[in-house]
């Protein structure tokens, strides 16, 4: 449509601007299409994984959620009558309706600072999917952001399961199914080198459907891995294990919906 080429221009240049940014307008979008999402809450119960990333590192993005706010959505779910178990019970099928798990992706240290004690505090079990190359130190995020091995070891020892979640988080889509090999094998051994934890499951960079292919579907079997957990229910790739996503956008009334199934048909976009 090339006539709308010019007004698009226009806007982009006022945008710029105004100090509208790209990822600041997709935020903007994002928060309204889960508002939206969130009224057509399902209420449906049954076993669900929750995926959170940092609690109480701004930087993260969309994907952080305040610590306040994550004390409270785990109070708000077990008000409401939730179980939580461990990600695998419901991954392998032996968790009933009604039970809830905990995920966290990337490695982040305010998982260990923050989310952990308050986990703890609930006695909810919780698993962790890292990046070898980032916890071994072979990143661009600041000083202190991402977890390091002893973290690590100090997540695991206080009960939590450890994952992989690659060696470099790449989008999956672009690999041959020899560097997805390498990508989930050799991530596994490094998590087993560095600290002696055999990581069983792994969570897909990024997450979508289209960041996984069937060709890293069969390494990641070929590598051992017992679950590959995803995004939503009826948009992941087949064989893989759904979670729903929390972001920052989600006060109780997105994350109730959330729970009741508002967003089994939505993947996070960026
Ligand atoms: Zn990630």
């Amino acid at each position: 449509m090339p006539s709308a080429l010019p007004l698009l221009s226009t806007a982009k240049r006022t945008a710029r601007r105004a100090g509208i940014t790209r990822a600041g307008v997709a935020a903007a979008r994002m928060c309204c299409e889960r508002n939206a999402l969130a009224l057509r809450e399902k209420h449906r119960v049954r076993a669900r994984i929750l995926c959170y990333h940092s609690v109480g590192t701004p930087e993260w993005g969309i994907n952080d959620v305040a610590p306040a706010r994550f004390e409270r959505q785990l109070r708000l779910a077990l008000e409401e009558g939730w179980r939580f178990v461990p990600a695998t019970a419901i991954a392998d099928g032996s968790a009933g309706p009604g039970t809830l798990a905990v995920t966290f992706d990337d490695g982040v240290s305010t998982v260990l600072a923050k989310a952990a004690p308050i986990l703890r505090e609930f006695d909810i079990p919780f698993a962790v999917f890292v990046v070898s190359e980032w916890a071994d130190g072979h990143h661009d995020f600041g000083e202190g952001t991402i977890l390091d091995w002893r973290g690590i070891e100090t997540l695991a020892a206080m009960g939590a399961e450890i994952g992989s979640h690659s060696l470099d988080h790449p989008n999956f889509r672009g690999l041959n199914g020899d560097a997805a090999l390498e990508q989930l094998a050799r991530s596994r051994e490094v998590i087993a080198a560095r600290t002696g934890i055999d990581a069983r499951t792994f969570a897909i960079p990024f997450g979508q459907s289209g960041n996984w292919t069937e060709a890293a579907q069969q390494a990641a079997h070929a590598a051992g891995y017992t679950a590959v957990y995803a995004q939503a229910e009826e948009t992941r790739f087949p064989g893989t294990v759904p979670r729903t996503f929390v972001t920052r956008f989600d006060g109780d009334r997105i994350f109730r919906a959330a729970l009741g199934g508002a967003f089994d048909r939505w993947e996070e976009w960026f």
